[in-house]
């Protein structure tokens, strides 16, 4: 079973096979499969305890629904990982409260119509079969609380939410790692060979494989061995909303195409987002402003397609409504940067995600099985040398924000 612990001088660990900087839900899955592959595996954590930054932040929802290739790659098989969690982790009985409540894209513009039903013939071609188009009558008949200006949408039932907190726990005990919270890593030393040690603020790890999973901070590690990793990182906020009578429990993660506004069911209550174009890059960092006027402005747009909404918005109280604010990375063609890097022998990426929640099980898989040559890396859509190659994949999700 995985330790999580904050080392000591007598029980730091010396030397690894593998070293993973950063204790998100990304590179807690990837330590993960790192141990089960065999190989002596140390995470390192700066903050208290795992997947308490940008994860938790997160509205820790799944979705097969991606436009990309490379993302689908990732996304099915970690929602079958999802699905089957206890038998992975090994842990019968665990639980990740799991809701398949369905993903629910809808507009009230008849000219994006179009491109929803191509999306879904897009989305079947990429084996993701059970993506259904809905007409606006049909999406009411579902769904009673659209407005009757909603013209379509795509959804399906399979897409869903989950704990992110159960998840990380889970594959940390699940695995043989070791996780050293409290423990920055400040420094990776290289020779001839390549990766040589991590430096950290308790000690230094011998070993010749690192993994960068260190998420909004993923640019910053890479400049420990020299690189300028093509990383922007773009603040997101949610609210929470407490508990109210008139918002259905059983509603899918319901988005408004036209304006980029969400919301989904949670314990009672609810969480609401709105990915805003206009928001600008910013430096990484642990705390993050959050806007007064969020909630308002958030509120103002799922009304529009969801409108018992505005009977919730005009009674609200203060204390009924929580902001919180993480970060979205994004890559020069929004998706993740996965595997090695041939200028450091043994540095490997697995960072760039702003759905790196869903992605996770399947992208910590991959980083295992290319440490451990099971994958070779020009099989691997998402290499890190891609854009020095001249590919640059096609990106356009519904919700990705850029
Ligand atoms: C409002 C919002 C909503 C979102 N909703 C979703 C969603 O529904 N579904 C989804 O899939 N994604 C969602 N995302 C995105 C998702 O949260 C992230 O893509 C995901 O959490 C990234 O995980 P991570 O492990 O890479 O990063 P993080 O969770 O940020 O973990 C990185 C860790 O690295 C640590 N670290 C950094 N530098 C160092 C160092 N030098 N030494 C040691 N440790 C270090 C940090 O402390 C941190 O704990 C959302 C994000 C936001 C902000």
């Amino acid at each position: 079973m995985g330790q999580i612990y904050v080392p000591t001088a007598a029980d730091f660990p010396k030397t690894a096979d593998v070293v993973i900087i950063g204790g998100g839900i990304v590179g807690v899955a990837t330590a993960f499969w790192v141990s089960r592959a065999g190989l002596d595996t140390v995470l390192v954590e700066m903050r208290d305890g795992l997947s308490t930054l940008t994860t938790t932040n997160s509205v820790e929802c799944f979705r097969a629904q991606f436009l990309e290739q490379p993302l689908v790659e990732l996304a099915k098989p970690s929602i079958e990982i999802f699905d089957n969690f206890a038998d992975v982790i090994g842990i019968p009985g665990y639980d990740i409260s799991i809701h398949h409540q369905g993903y629910l894209f809808m507009t009230d513009d008849e000219g994006m119509l179009d491109a929803l039903q191509k999306a879904v013939q897009q989305y079947h071609a990429y084996g993701v079969t059970d993506v259904e188009f809905l007409t606006g009558d049909e999406v009411r008949r579902r769904f009673p609380f659209v407005a009757p200006t909603v013209v379509g949408a795509t959804f399906r039932q399979n897409d869903g939410w989950l704990s992110t907190h159960e998840v990380t726990q889970g594959f940390a005990k699940g695995s043989t790692a070791k996780f050293l919270i409290s423990t920055k890593a400040i420094g990776i030393q290289v020779d001839a060979q390549g990766v040589k040690a991590v430096e950290t603020t308790r000690g230094t790890i011998a070993t010749r494989v690192v993994v960068n999973a260190a998420g909004p901070f993923a640019r910053i590690v890479g400049k420990m061995v020299g690189l300028d990793l093509p990383l922007e990182t773009v603040r997101r906020q949610k609210v929470f909303i407490a508990p109210q009578p008139e918002i259905p429990q059983d509603a899918p993660f319901t988005v408004d195409l036209v304006n980029e506004a969400y919301w989904r069911p949670e314990v009672g209550g609810a969480l609401l987002g709105w990915v805003d174009p206009d928001e600008p890059p910013s430096e990484p960092a642990e705390t993050l402003p959050v806007d007064w006027d969020f909630p308002a402005i958030v509120l103002e747009k799922v009304l529009r397609l969801s409108p018992f909404w505005e009977e919730i918005a005009d009674r609200l109280k203060r204390e009924e409504v929580h902001v919180s604010a993480g970060q979205y990375v994004y890559t020069p063609d929004n998706q993740p940067l996965i595997g090695p890097v041939p200028e450091v022998p043994g540095f490997y990426l697995n960072c760039g995600f702003w759905a790196g929640v869903m992605l996770s099980p399947e992208a910590g898989r991959r980083v295992a099985m290319l440490i451990t040559g099971q994958m070779k890396p020009e099989d691997n859509l998402l290499r890190p040398t891609r854009y020095a190659e001249g590919i640059y994949h096609p990106s356009g999700s519904f919700l990705s924000g850029h």
